[in-house]
């Protein structure tokens, strides 16, 4: 199992939602508590809702690897990782099961009690790495759990993408380096079933009711 401790000025404010992106479960768990893969994380939650507890989110684990969000790099230092079995893009995306979401609420709930956790604080891996991720996909939807993540704000302006982009939550730097991929990562943050580079009329109304009433 791969950990560090968590420095006393960076404490844990994130859930960062995974999916495993392996062939099936067995591979998942083992790749997650070996020690030479370089990879950890501290709940994994499997297609017939079993909860794995991998390791104590007082611990760092190594899930969400180059990471930014926000203000915040190396997010590792404040989140907690969970990981979700789907084969993943790359050997089957699936939708994920009513047992794992039942189970993924549960555990969710749990964590944002003990550790304060705000709504708008859980987030994807494709948010905060999105030139390199995109689990936990367009297949997942966050209103399964009963999570509302953008508290939507009231200014009526018009925004420019670059805005919508920020505000939403991304780094500054992706928004400068990887805006293609931020913009795809909003579309499966939208469910949508095509994920493409394009600011279509309809995706930038889509963008702009999620962030704003
Ligand atoms: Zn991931």
């Amino acid at each position: 199992m791969n950990y560090s401790s968590r420095k006393k000025n960076k404490t844990v404010k994130y859930i960062v939602l995974h999916y495993t992106g392996m062939k099936n479960l067995k591979l998942a768990y083992d790749k997650l508590s070996d020690e030479t893969s370089n990879v950890s994380s501290h709940y994994l939650i499997s297609r017939n809702g079993t909860i794995y507890n991998l390791l104590c989110p007082k611990y760092k684990a190594w899930h969400a690897g180059k990471s930014k969000w926000k203000n915040n790099i190396n997010i590792n230092d404040y989140s907690i990782g969970i990981e979700l079995e789907n084969k993943g893009h790359d050997f089957g995306y699936t939708k994920f099961s009513n047992r794992q979401y039942n189970s993924l609420k549960k555990l969710i709930s749990f964590l944002k009690k003990n550790f304060n956790i705000l709504n708008e604080n859980i987030i994807y891996h494709s948010d905060i790495a999105p030139n390199r991720k995109k689990d936990p996909g367009e297949k997942f939807f966050m209103n399964k759990i009963d999570i509302n993540r953008f508290n939507k704000k009231k200014i009526k302006d018009i925004y420019n993408v670059d805005d919508m982009l920020e505000l939403y939550g991304f780094h500054k730097n992706y928004i400068k380096n990887h805006k293609i991929f931020c913009i795809m990562s909003v579309k499966r943050t939208l469910n949508y079933k095509n994920i493409n580079p394009s600011q279509s009329r309809k995706f930038l109304k889509d963008f702009y009711n999620l962030l704003f009433e």
